[in-house]
C-alpha cells in the first residue's frame, strides 16, 4: 500500500516537473496534476471577512518595549489580511484598569489582552510559571520549554478555566537584581532594608528580613532619593535608564529573581473559535513573531543604555550578591516553592517538569553560548 502511495506521489512530482519545464504532458500527468491545481486554487482563495478586535494591555500604550508586541501584532495582522482583520489597541490610559486584563478577556469585553501572567497569582498560583520565577530559566531555555517542551501544554491547562488561550507575548530577558544605596556584603546587610520587589521574589526577600514594599512606578525615584526605600528592582538598563535610579543608588546588582520575564497574549477562546481558520493562523504566527521581537528590542535597548549610563555615571558599581547570600535566597525560594507544591498538585507537577527541563537545557547553555563567551571574551 505504502509502495503504491509513493509511486503516485512520484508520478505527481514528475508530472509537475514536466509541466513546469514546458514539456507536453502525457495523459497520466494531465490527470494526476489536476487535483494539485485545484488544491492550489483553494489555497489562493483569500479570506476577506471583516473582523475588528479590541486589545487591552496592562501598560500605557506608548511604554516600549512592553507595549511593542501589541503594536507589531496589530500591524502584522492587518498587513497579512489586507486590512480585513483589525486590532484596536487600548492602553492603560484608556481602560484605567492595569490589572483588570484577565477579567476583560474572560468576560469578552476585550477579545485579546496583553499583560504578565504572574499578575494573576491571586487567582491561580500556577500562572506564575509562564512569566518567570526566581532561579528559573533564561529566555532561550524558557522559549524552548514553551514551544518544544511542555510549556504550552501547561499554559493551556492553567488558562482553560478562564476560557482563555494563553500565548507568550514578549520577553525582557534577564532582569537586574536592582539598585541599592549600600553594598550588600553579607545576608545581615539585607535585614531591615526597605525594598520594592514584587511577586514571589518579594516573598523570598521577606524571608531574609527585607521589609518589602510596593510603590507605584511614578513614585519610585523620589522614594529612593528621599530614603523612603533603600533599594528597588525594576527591569534592566534599557528601561531603568529612563527612571534615573542610577543617579541616587550606585550599586547595581546582577539578577536572580526574574531571569526571563515573559509577557502574555490572552485570547478569549470563543472569540478565537469564531475567527476564520486563515485569521487564526495569522494571529498565532503574528503573536509568535512579535513576542520574539520584544526580546531583541529590549536586548538592543539595554546594550545601548548601559553604554550610555557607564559613560555618564562612572560611579555605578556593578555587583553580584556574594555566593552565601545567593545560597540563602535560593534556599528561601525552594522553601516557598515547596510550600505551594504541598498545597497544589498541578503546581508540583509543573515545578518538577520545569526543574527537569532546566537541568538538561542548562548543561547546553553552559557548554554552548556561555562557554563561548567565557573562553573568547578576554582574547585580544
Ligand atoms: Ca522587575
Amino acid at each position: 500500500m505504502k509502495k503504491i502511495y509513493l509511486m503516485v506521489i512520484s508520478f505527481l512530482l514528475v508530472g509537475l516537473v514536466f509541466t513546469g519545464c514546458g514539456d507536453k504532458p502525457t495523459n497520466e500527468t494531465k490527470q494526476s496534476a489536476a487535483p494539485v491545481k485545484q488544491e492550489a486554487k483553494q489555497v489562493a482563495k483569500k479570506e476577506t471577512k471583516k473582523v475588528v478586535w479590541k486589545l487591552a494591555m496592562t501598560w500605557p500604550s506608548t511604554l516600549t518595549p512592553l507595549a511593542s508586541p501589541t503594536h507589531n501584532l496589530a500591524k502584522m495582522v492587518s498587513d497579512m489580511t489586507d486590512g480585513n482583520f483589525k486590532i484596536e489597541l487600548h492602553g492603560k490610559e484608556k481602560h484605567k484598569a492595569a490589572l483588570g486584563i484577565l477579567d476583560f478577556v474572560k468576560n469578552k469585553q476585550y477579545e485579546i489582552g496583553h499583560s504578565g501572567s504572574y499578575y494573576w497569582k491571586g487567582k491561580d498560583i500556577n500562572t506564575i510559571w509562564f512569566t518567570t520565577v526566581p532561579f528559573g530559566m533564561t529566555m532561550k531555555e524558557q522559549y524552548s520549554w514553551f514551544y518544544y517542551g511542555d510549556g504550552m501544554k501547561y499554559m493551556n491547562k492553567v488558562y482553560d478555566r478562564f476560557g482563555i488561550l494563553n500565548f507568550p507575548g514578549g520577553n525582557t530577558g534577564v532582569q537586574m537584581g536592582g539598585w541599592f544605596k549600600k553594598e550588600i556584603k553579607t545576608a545581615d546587610d539585607l535585614k531591615g532594608i526597605k525594598m520594592r520587589i514584587p511577586g514571589l521574589a518579594g516573598e523570598v526577600m521577606a524571608k531574609l528580613g527585607v521589609s518589602v514594599t510596593n510603590i507605584p512606578a511614578g513614585e519610585l525615584y523620589t522614594s529612593l532619593d528621599r530614603g523612603t526605600i533603600d533599594a528597588l528592582e525594576w527591569v534592566g538598563p534599557g528601561m531603568d535608564i529612563k527612571m534615573g535610579f542610577h543617579k541616587v543608588a550606585p550599586y547595581y546588582y546582577t539578577g536572580w529573581h526574574e531571569p526571563a520575564s515573559e509577557m502574555q497574549f490572552m485570547v478569549n477562546k470563543k472569540a478565537f473559535e469564531k475567527l476564520p481558520k486563515a485569521y487564526q493562523n495569522i494571529l498565532i504566527t503574528a503573536m509568535k513573531a512579535s513576542a520574539s521581537d520584544m526580546y531583541y528590542e529590549n536586548f538592543h535597548a539595554s546594550s545601548e543604555a548601559w553604554a550610555k549610563m557607564k559613560t555618564e555615571f562612572p560611579d555605578i558599581k556593578v555587583k553580584s550578591f556574594p555566593q552565601p547570600v545567593m545560597q540563602k535566597m535560593k534556599d528561601a525560594t525552594t522553601e516557598v516553592f515547596n510550600k505551594y507544591a504541598s498545597e497544589n498538585k498541578l503546581f508540583k507537577e509543573i515545578y518538577i517538569n520545569q526543574q527537569a527541563y532546566i537541568k538538561k537545557a542548562r548543561a547546553w547553555s553552559k557548554m554552548g553560548e556561555y562557554g563561548y563567551i567565557q573562553t573568547t571574551d578576554s582574547l585580544k
